[in-house]
């Protein structure tokens, strides 16, 4: 009897701390309670407009831009949100806003995969390489998504523009399906046309990514103009100057500014400066200047013809020997007075 009443004694202690618990357990109490900032509100700055957040199949998104593209490129707007959950604690997003900050993807380079669209796909999904995107070749309106762009794909390399090096880091890469080029003999180069319909798709996801992350026209790139003595993508047949003419897509140069830079150019003999290394240093540095990355050596080196070249892919593409004619040299002068170096 004794031990009975012993146990059921037990039980009602047992009980009573098992229903405290889950009591506890019910009104769940962090251990470090979140404080409301009550002085955000009045914080300065707070009249500003406080980011606008969005939820999409559980993935957040800012829908407002708090930035003053006057001061900054920064901005809020479009990016998915990815923040840190701390267990017991609340990340506030809208509270405190920064004014710096900016997007990490400051670049959109161009490619062309030299292979046809399965092998594309295989290629730049199963191996070292990748790209951000991909633009087939069938004549759908499809477009691949290979790498979120928050990641970095590895679609660079080597690689250099102005002051920035190895882009893989901040930039979008595009890999557009095209054949690539045959080469003869001589190794003289015949590249392969870009069709109609895939220029669309490739100049609509250019704008699209552009204006979101506010990327500026000097960094809308092809490959062989960040890896200008190892590539030659998308070459001259990609139609940079219809990108510019119609959707207002990268660089190019004012006719008018040209015109004026060649008058001078052939006012005298061009030939006859050709091999003074003064003006090969010249060359040398408005290439560099202009975002090229080359040493300067004075000298008509491999380095120096190949990077010609790639100018010549984007800017010249009707004539691209890899020699700095008068014409291009008046190309690249229009364009660094168009687009200069801040
Ligand atoms: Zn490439």
């Amino acid at each position: 009897m004794r031990k009975t009443l012993y146990i059921i004694g037990l039980s009602v202690f047992v009980f009573s701390c098992t229903s405290q618990q889950n009591a506890k357990k019910k009104q769940y109490i962090p251990r470090t309670p979140v404080v409301q900032p009550k002085t955000a509100v009045k914080t300065p700055g707070s009249e500003k407009p406080k980011p606008q957040i969005t939820t999409e199949h559980g993935v957040e998104f800012f829908t407002t831009n708090i930035s003053d593209l006057t001061k900054n490129d920064n901005s809020v707007s479009y990016g998915s949100i990815v923040s840190a959950k701390p267990v017991g604690y609340k990340v506030v997003k809208t509270y405190f806003p920064a004014i710096a900050q900016n997007f990490r993807q400051r670049y959109l380079i161009l490619h062309y995969t030299a292979l046809p669209d399965d092998k594309s796909i295989t290629v730049l999904t199963q191996q070292g390489v990748s790209a951000h995107y991909l633009v087939n070749n069938t004549g759908d309106n499809e477009i691949y998504q290979l790498v979120d762009e928050n990641k970095r794909a590895y679609h660079a390399g080597v690689s250099s523009w102005r002051s920035d090096k190895n882009l893989n880091d901040n930039s979008i890469g595009i890999e557009i399906v095209n054949a690539g080029f045959t080469a003869d003999a001589e190794g003289k180069r015949t590249f392969m046309a870009f069709d109609d319909a895939q220029v669309k798709k490739v100049a609509a996801l250019v704008k699209d990514i552009a204006t979101r992350y506010n990327i500026p026209a000097t960094n809308i790139l092809a490959h062989s103009d960040i890896a200008p003595t190892r590539k030659q993508d998308p070459g001259p047949l990609f139609p940079w100057k219809k990108l510019y003419d119609e959707y207002q897509i990268g660089m190019w140069y004012d006719e008018a500014m040209k015109q004026n830079f060649y008058d001078f150019e052939t006012s005298t003999d061009f030939q006859i400066k050709y091999n003074d290394p003064a003006f090969i240093s010249n060359v040398q540095t408005q290439l560099q200047k202009f975002g090229y990355g080359l040493d300067m050596s004075g000298k008509w080196d491999d380095a120096t013809k190949t990077t010609i070249e790639a100018f010549q892919y984007h800017f010249r593409p009707q004539n691209y020997d890899g020699i700095m004619d008068a014409e291009t040299f008046s190309i690249l002068q229009a364009l660094l007075q168009k687009y200069p170096v801040k």
